[in-house]
């Protein structure tokens, strides 16, 4: 078979400019896929800080660095805020519930954090990013609990988002997969549900997202963020008993957590007060207002008393946003680096492979000590296909590899899963259920073995194989079946500095397409 590894020329264009330490941010280029990257911009990492050992772009990137790093650690006698400056750029402004906060940045500082973090904000009130979790005045369990889970420091989404949920803005953001979207609703709304006056608990907050899987995995975010405090969930998804759902929410909840379908089915048999519900999520939104989703979702927000709706994904359109201002009147749109960009740290391998051969040049790189790097996700495009592929790899292979798609049972669901992270089975073949926001913490290698139908769908799914920057590599089998698809895989190929196989780039498919200008129109920033 080919080489499907083979690593994509590394640049090395900088080095021609001379020894010199650069001075601006800008002044670095944009790293390749696999080059070391800068913690705080993402450009190329050319240097290490001295003090921290991080990479590094620039000098003013590492100026940058030590100053996050001052204002996150904590102090004993300091309440958990941004600690004033104590020059006269600290000034006072009114949030939404009109008391007072201190800003610790200027409107330069903070027009240069964002540049430098690609965050692209746009609303009428919009608070300052937060430099770490102390800066917002969460209750100090919750703080603890943060950092008993590793949260250290606010990704770039969590440094705009939290804030700005904080203020009682309803909320679009897109960020990247992997990026700490989660983190970025479970931190406000678990504020919010804490700190309200809630004995005994009513619903406070629903969160919604498109898969069961997802739903399980927020839900044990929100556990583990709320642990030791007066706060319980409920999981509301199908496949699950429903009666033990409504018997867990009438003892009292400040949080559920369901996919549309079985909410609905829940809330016409059963008599639930939802008026107390000030907080809705969509997670994935744009996949929540798709055909088949749209109607469920609408039902639920008109049983809702007008609730602050903050909704994420990584993938936004304009449709989207066409919607989600029609829920909710004054938005703020957050987006965070490039939208609708698959993950950076994720290497795109796409190879051309007819499809009677697919399977075979699958089982080569599974039983290719150098391809095969475990635990992996295969996506394949069909429930059935999922079955028979599972089958045919243990088989061929020897290696035990499992399917998981919407028609096994629910119980079925969680065991393979658990399985697969837990590391008892190498290779889990799925259909889309796993595709969107599925944290597989170790899973660094994806094999999309059927392109899915939307290039969406392909950038979350490709997105399994990372998470916060660590570098994940995603073998993509293309043919002219994926036809519809070329030229906007040809335009993330190459913006992502990926090789192209001949047989796509030479496509007339991809060729016509150029020529009518589609490509350049869908290069459009969304907000
Ligand atoms: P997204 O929803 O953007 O795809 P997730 O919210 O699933 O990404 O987060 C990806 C991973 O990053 C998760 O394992 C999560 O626990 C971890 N994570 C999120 N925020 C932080 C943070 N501030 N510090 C450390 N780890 C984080
Ligand atoms: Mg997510």
């Amino acid at each position: 078979m080919g080489d499907p590894c083979e690593s994509s020329p590394a640049a090395d264009d900088d080095q021609a400019s001379g020894n010199e330490v650069k001075e601006r941010c800008w002044d670095q280029r944009e790293a390749l896929p696999g080059e070391p990257r800068c913690v705080i911009c993402g450009r190329y990492g050319e240097y290490i800080c001295d003090e921290t050992d991080d990479d590094i772009c620039s000098l003013e990137c590492k100026k940058t660095l030590l100053f996050q790093l001052e204002k996150s650690r904590p102090s004993p006698v300091q309440p958990p805020m941004v600690k004033l400056p104590a020059t006269d750029e600290c000034h006072y402004v009114q949030d939404g519930n009109n008391k007072p906060r201190p800003q610790c940045l200027t409107n330069y500082q903070t027009e240069l954090l964002r540049k430098k973090l690609e965050i692209f904000v746009r609303g009428d009130l919009i608070p300052e990013p937060i430099l770490s979790f102390g800066s917002c005045d969460l209750p100090q369990k919750l703080m603890l609990n943060l950092e008993a889970a590793g949260y250290e420091m606010p990704t770039p989404v969590q440094m705009q988002a939290i804030p700005t949920a904080m203020i009682g803005q309803s909320i679009l953001v897109s960020a990247e997969t992997g990026s700490g979207k989660t983190g970025s609703f479970l931190v406000p709304t678990l504020s919010h549900c804490i700190k309200t006056k809630n004995n005994p608990q009513k619903p406070l907050a629903m969160i919604l997202t498109p898969t069961r899987e997802l739903c399980i995995q927020v839900e044990e975010q929100a556990k583990l963020l709320g642990k030791g405090l007066p706060f319980k969930t409920a999981l509301v998804v199908g496949g699950d008993p429903m009666a033990a759902q409504v018997y867990r929410i009438k003892q009292g909840v400040s949080m559920i957590v369901g996919t549309p379908g079985r909410l609905i089915d829940l809330l016409t048999k059963h008599d639930i007060e939802l008026h107390s519900i000030s907080i809705l999520v969509l997670d994935e939104v744009d996949c929540m207002v798709e055909k088949g989703f749209y109607e469920q979702v609408m039902q639920i927000f008109r049983a809702l008393s007008q609730p602050q709706v903050l909704m994420y994904s990584a993938t936004l359109s304009k449709q989207v946003e066409k919607v989600a201002s029609s829920l909710v009147r004054d938005i703020t749109y957050i987006s965070v680096g490039k939208p609708n960009r698959p993950n950076e740290a994720v290497k795109q391998i796409m190879i051309w492979v007819e499809s009677k051969k697919k399977k075979q040049k699958l089982f080569d790189i599974l039983t290719s000590k150098q391809h095969f790097k475990p635990p992996v996700v295969v996506f394949v495009g069909s429930r059935l296909g999922a079955n028979l592929l599972s089958e045919a790899i243990t088989i061929a292979t020897g290696i035990k590899a499992l399917s998981i798609h919407g028609e096994k049972p629910m119980k079925e669901r969680r065991d393979i899963l658990r399985s697969f992270l837990v590391g008892e089975v190498n290779v889990v073949v799925a259909t889309g259920v796993l595709g969107r926001g599925v944290d597989l913490l170790s899973v660094r290698q994806v094999i999309v073995f059927d392109i899915p139908n939307s290039i969406k769908e392909y950038v979350h799914q490709i997105g399994r194989a990372s998470r916060m920057g660590e570098s994940g590599t995603a073998i993509v089998f293309v043919n002219d079946e994926n036809k519809k698809l070329f030229p906007e895989l040809v335009e993330i190929l190459k913006s992502s500095g990926a090789a192209i196989p001949r047989e796509l780039s030479n496509s007339r498919y991809v060729l016509s397409s150029f020529s009518t200008g589609k490509i350049q129109k869908k290069r459009k920033h969304v907000f």
